[in-house]
């Protein structure tokens, strides 16, 4: 049976690499696809695909979207609105949520609510909402499949072992662009060079996340939520070769990991897939060629940012919605060169200590705290600026 799915941000580094899937193993119906504002793109995916719905969040895009497809029977949709239809589309099996940043919240809820899978890419979505969304998937009976490659290697590596105690997870990191670096070789590094991911091609305000090492810590927040572990037993291992994707440790002492080539592709088939193995074109790892890899403890101390989401999450509630509200912030002024590099985790410190965390609250708590720290942060970048 065909399985269809929704892809939420098509037009983004994991939903075009989606779609690459999509091609090359067949079976699958694109149900509905969505784009912040690359109608471009978006165009040329209807006409490939030939979807239901298209959302574009820009709602002048969408119309005119609208007007371009006019002869193509797909629908389209504008803002949020269009992003929760697309979500809850009639007949779709799995949503896949690739959008970027806090504004996927909402349509993975929705899509709970409605009863679809999700094949989560969506970082922010557990960040901010981990326990509310965990509580919704046990509410609506729907399963959640990793899409980020940490996450697929984990999900993995438990199979088989559900009954069996973890003992830690090994998060591992590639380092990004700047491992090595000092803070004095920091204070003047700008996003240019950040973008300079050394093995994994991926948008931008991941590639500055990962550079940053912020990335690991949404991840450990994530991975907190996805596989029920405290944070104190998951431990980050940088592994600059980006092959041992995440392990698993039991309490023997036996580490099973899954190891692949750096390429989203894999992870994103698995969640699509699962439990079947599909066979593919994609590269396959040369072990000769592979032949080191290393491990080395990450510098929290130079990468603040790692510490920062640990310390979030142990704070709980709202804050780590406040975290990641203010890290999208201060990423963004980054992206334009308007702050350091090492005011991104000067900025997102400032506006956790000015915060009172809420721990009874709602989805629209944390909206309201997203918009919070995301006023506070943007004041603190310009007071940077002056
Ligand atoms: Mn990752």
């Amino acid at each position: 049976m065909a399985h269809n799915i929704s892809i939420l941000g098509s037009t983004g580094s994991i939903g075009t690499q989606t779609l690459e899937v999509v091609r090359e193993i067949g079976g699958i119906n694109v149900l509905a696809v969505t784009a912040n504002s690359n109608i471009d793109l978006l165009e040329k995916q209807i006409r490939e695909f030939r979807p239901k719905l298209a959302a574009v969040m820009d709602v002048k895009k969408a119309d005119e979207l609208a007007e371009r497809i006019k002869d193509c029977e797909t629908e389209v949709a504008g803002g949020m609105e269009g992003l929760v239809a697309a979500a809850t589309i009639d007949g779709c099996d799995t949503v896949v949520t690739s959008v970027v940043g806090n504004i996927g919240i909402v349509p993975t809820f929705e899509a709970i609510k409605a009863g679809k899978d999700i094949a989560l890419a969506n970082k922010e979505t557990l960040v901010s909402a981990g326990e509310l969304i965990i509580n919704a998937v046990k509410k609506y009976g729907v399963k959640i499949y990793p899409v980020d490659s940490e996450h697929s290697a984990i999900f993995q590596s438990l199979r088989g072992n559900e009954d069996n105690r973890i003992r830690r997870i090994l998060l591992t990191a590639s380092g990004g662009p700047f491992r090595g670096k000092t803070r004095d070789e920091l204070v003047n590094m700008k996003a240019a060079d950040a973008l300079k991911h050394p093995n994994w091609h991926m948008g931008k305000k991941v590639t500055v996340d990962s550079a940053t090492l912020m990335n690991k810590g949404l991840e450990v927040i994530e991975a907190k939520w996805l596989f029920g572990v405290d944070v104190e037993d998951i431990e980050v291992l940088v592994h600059p070769q980006s092959i041992v994707h995440s392990a698993v440790e039991y309490e023997d002492g036996a580490v099973i990991a899954q190891l692949g080539e750096p390429d989203m592709r894999l992870p994103i088939q698995y969640a699509l897939t699962y439990p079947k193995r599909v066979k593919n074109s994609f590269p396959k790892i040369d072990f000769e060629q592979r032949n080191s890899i290393t491990f080395e403890k990450p510098d929290t101390e130079t990468f603040r940012c790692l510490s920062l989401a640990y310390k979030a999450i142990k704070c709980g509630g709202t804050m780590p919605a406040v975290m990641n509200g203010a890290n999208e912030r201060a990423v963004a002024a980054f992206l334009e060169d308007r702050i350091g590099f090492l005011d991104i985790a000067d900025i997102i410190e400032k506006t956790m200590d000015s915060y009172n965390v809420k721990y009874d609250y709602s989805i629209n708590d944390l909206v309201e705290a997203d918009r919070w720290a995301a006023e506070t942060a943007d004041a603190l970048i310009k007071a940077k600026e002056n």
